[in-house]
């Protein structure tokens, strides 16, 4: 036994290839499971800091293969990324979102925007203003409820095909969310020439204890000021306590989102869960 992904686990004959074996191996079975309706996406709703209401939530891609055993993205999503077919899976996951959302539409809950995760290799691949465009169209959906994530690395290239992208996606009426910021590949910097409408503070920043704290609670607040005097929402990710939610209230950073609010869950418990939103 030389490989293993989730549960399963593969064979191989030499040792020199092993790893391209085992990369062809799990690709095999995503295309299987693509057609097999394997992924399906979990849903995490973001609050408001100060008051704790549910304001949108976050579609996150889990792989639930035929012999009952869940995959990570964690997992799947980098081998996704280098293999090409990462694009074919997200155009799969967003479509899945907005039939979710039109289907929430027609029953007449109020409905909270749902985010969808753009990888870069996205970006490359195909036109993703225009498919988003064609697919809220084609649901009937507004684009303000589909917006996009986009992770902080992909900013620190600063091409223009980003900032065209972009541009483009405010064209077609999206919102734009900068990921992970501060997780490390960019500087301060990208701020400027990123026209992002949020920006998600990485985790690590949540990750204060008792040695660092006020280190911590310093960089944390000379972040969120920033984001505020540049115009930008943000939203805090991995909110796990009581206590760091205290201390972004504090900040009054906008949104949070993280165990501490809830864990992502399945799309019928996010159904109950929106049912209990009053339309105003
Ligand atoms: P991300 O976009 O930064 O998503 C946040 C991750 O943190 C999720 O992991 C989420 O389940 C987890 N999380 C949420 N709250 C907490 C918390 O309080 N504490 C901790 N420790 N973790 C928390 P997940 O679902 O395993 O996804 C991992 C990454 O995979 C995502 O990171 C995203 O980059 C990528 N990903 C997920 N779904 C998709 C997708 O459909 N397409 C693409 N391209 N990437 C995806
Ligand atoms: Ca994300
Ligand atoms: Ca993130
Ligand atoms: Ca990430």
């Amino acid at each position: 036994v030389v490989g293993k992904i989730g549960n399963r686990i593969c064979y191989f004959e030499s040792g020199m290839t092993k790893k391209i074996e085992l990369k062809q191996c799990i690709l095999r079975d995503a295309r299987h499971g693509l057609e097999n309706h394997e992924f399906i996406f979990y849903l995490q709703p973001k609050c408001n800091m100060m008051t704790g209401e549910l304001v949108s939530m976050e579609a996150l891609a889990r792989w639930q293969k035929s012999d009952g055993t869940f995959v990570s993205p964690g997992e799947f999503i980098p081998l996704f990324e280098s293999s090409g077919f990462i694009t074919r899976f997200d155009m799969y996951i967003w479509k899945s979102v907005c039939k979710t959302l039109a289907a929430w539409q027609d029953k007449g809950y109020k409905l909270v925007p749902i985010s969808i995760n753009v990888s870069m290799i996205d970006i490359t691949n195909i036109d993703v203003p225009q498919y988003l465009s064609m697919l809220t169209e084609q649901y009937h959906i507004s684009p303000e409820y589909l917006p996009v994530e986009i992770t902080e690395s992909i900013f620190a290239e600063s091409n223009t095909i980003v900032k065209n992208t972009i541009t483009r996606f405010h064209q077609k009426g999206f919102y734009v969310l900068m990921d992970d910021f501060g997780s490390g590949y960019s500087s301060l910097n990208v701020l400027k020439d990123a026209n992002v409408d949020y920006l998600k503070l990485d985790m690590k920043f949540m990750q204060i204890d008792a040695k660092n704290k006020g280190k911590g609670i310093q960089i944390l607040k000379s972040i969120v000021d920033m984001a505020h005097r540049l115009d930008l929402v943000i939203i805090a990710e991995g909110v796990e306590t009581k206590e760091q939610s205290e201390i972004l209230k504090s900040m009054n950073c906008n949104y949070g989102q993280g165990f501490y609010f809830y864990r992502p869950m399945s799309v019928e418990a996010a159904e109950k869960l929106i049912q209990t939103i009053p339309i105003e």
